[in-house]
Parts: C-alpha cells; structure tokens; sequence
C-alpha cells in the first residue's frame, strides 16, 4: 500500500505542485504553517519523497493548494494531535489540516472552515475475534484503544461509557492498530479511512455500526477571529469542491 501511496501522490497533486513553481516566481516566500500529526493516513503521513518534504496525503495536498494559492510557502509542523487545537490557539501554527472534526467542543477555541470530507468512525479487530461485531459488544469486558482526543475517545469514553480501565489511550493512530495486531488490545475505535487502510494492510477485520458511528465533517480550524486566512482557505475549499478535485485526490489515496 505505502508504494501505492507513493505514487498516487505524485499524480494527485502533480497540478498543485505545477502551481507551487509559477507562484514561487512572483513572491514573497513567506511560510504557511500547517499543523498535523502525520500518523493518519491516507490523510497524512511520512514517506520518502513527500508533497511537501517527508510529508504527504489528502490534508497535505489541500494545504499546498491552500499555500500555493496566497504566494506563501507550506511547512508542517508534525505534533500530538492532541495540541493542535492549542497551536492553532496560540498561533503557532496558521492552521490545523489533520482530517479534524469539526466538533461543537473545538469550536469554542478555534474557527473552522467549510466541511471538505464526511467520515465515521469504525471498529478494528482481528478477524478471530468474531465476538465483536458492534460498538455495544465492546462494553462486554473489551480492552479498546482510541487516540487521546479523537472523536473516537469521546464516543468510547463518553457515549459507549467503556468501563475506564479497559480503555488505552496512544498518541498515533498507526501505533494503536499494532496493538491489536499483536492481541495487546481486543480492538480500537479510530477514523473510518484510516482503520480500513491500515486493517487492510495488517490483516485486521473493521465493523462498522453507522447507528453508533455517526457521520463527521472534517473541517480546517483557524485561530479564532482569523477571517482572512478563513476566507482564503474556503474559496480554495470551494474550488477544488466544484472541480470535482477534493474527490479525486481522495479517490487517488484511498485506493
Ligand atoms: N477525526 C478525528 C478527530 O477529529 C481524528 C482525526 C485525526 O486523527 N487526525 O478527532
């Protein structure tokens, strides 16, 4: 999959890098910076030969795009995902693209954009753990792991109220599908997409329970107040939305 990635990106965003080089020309090369947590693909992750350095994926396209668009040049900024609302808050970085949800709890500290993608969240387990096969069946004395302050946390902790001590919580997605891969976990809750991509590549089993699971919106948060950066970001949004872009980059990594 990771070879597949490799080159999909290549042709994914071989248009927005075309753009990259022209703007470069006529500017200033002042930084956009753009945080993440690049252990989310096929929304972000490390490779060798990236869209922007090591980095690549959907939110790393979209933000290049997003860069190339006001003349500026995108760095990323890899962290926990967990500060990230904070690094939007405190600006050091211009803007979180991390396949984030836009939650009413996240809004209250920073603004977000249009919704650029719709997802859910989905259960990942190995395929002979055949007594999990909702998200109820994990209250039956699973060990489940999420990723400290995804929306996938909430719904564990707070809507499915799995007993405390069963939940483990990691800081990287990637790292929590290997624990089910060795049996050190029953199973984890994590973001549609990327759970199918990496249950794929382990050999892994995902449930989907679309009654428990509902739909999410990933958005790209601002520091609040920030309505020029907002507004830039929304008419890129809005053009790649309407040119069928965002779909086909999607399409592209998620194969
Ligand atoms: N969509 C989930 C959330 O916003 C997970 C995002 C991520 O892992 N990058 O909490």
């Amino acid at each position: 999959m990771k070879k597949f990635l490799k080159k999909a990106a290549a042709v994914a965003c071989a248009a927005v890098m075309t753009l990259g080089v022209l703007s470069a020309c006529q500017s200033e090369s002042k930084e956009l910076v753009l945080g993440t947590n690049a252990a989310f693909p096929p929304f972000e992750f490390t490779t060798t030969n990236g869209v922007v350095g090591n980095y690549d994926g959907i939110d790393i396209c979209i933000g290049k795009k997003i860069a190339d668009s006001m003349d500026r040049e995108l760095k990323v900024e890899d962290m926990e995902f967990d500060g990230l609302v904070a690094a939007v808050k405190s600006g050091k970085v211009d803007m979180a693209v991390a396949g984030m949800t836009a939650t009413d709890e996240r809004r209250q500290s920073v603004d977000f954009s249009d919704t650029y993608y719709t997802a859910s969240q989905v259960i990942i387990t190995n395929p002979d753990n055949t007594d999990i096969n909702s998200a109820e069946d994990l209250k039956n004395d699973k060990t489940v792991g999420v990723v400290l302050g995804y929306t996938g946390d909430g719904i564990v902790t707070d809507d499915l109220e799995v007993e405390e001590s069963k939940i483990t919580r990691a800081n990287r997605g990637i790292d929590i599908v290997q624990d089910v891969k060795n049996g050190k976990l029953d199973a984890v809750v994590i973001d549609r997409e990327t759970g199918v991509a990496l249950a794929e590549k382990e050999g892994l089993r995902f449930v989907e329970d679309p009654e428990v699971f509902e739909a999410e919106e990933y958005a790209i948060a601002v520091k609040k107040g920030n309505t020029e950066l907002l507004e830039q970001i929304n008419s890129v949004l809005r053009e790649m939305k309407e040119s069928g872009e965002i779909e086909e980059i999607a399409n592209q990594y998620n194969q």
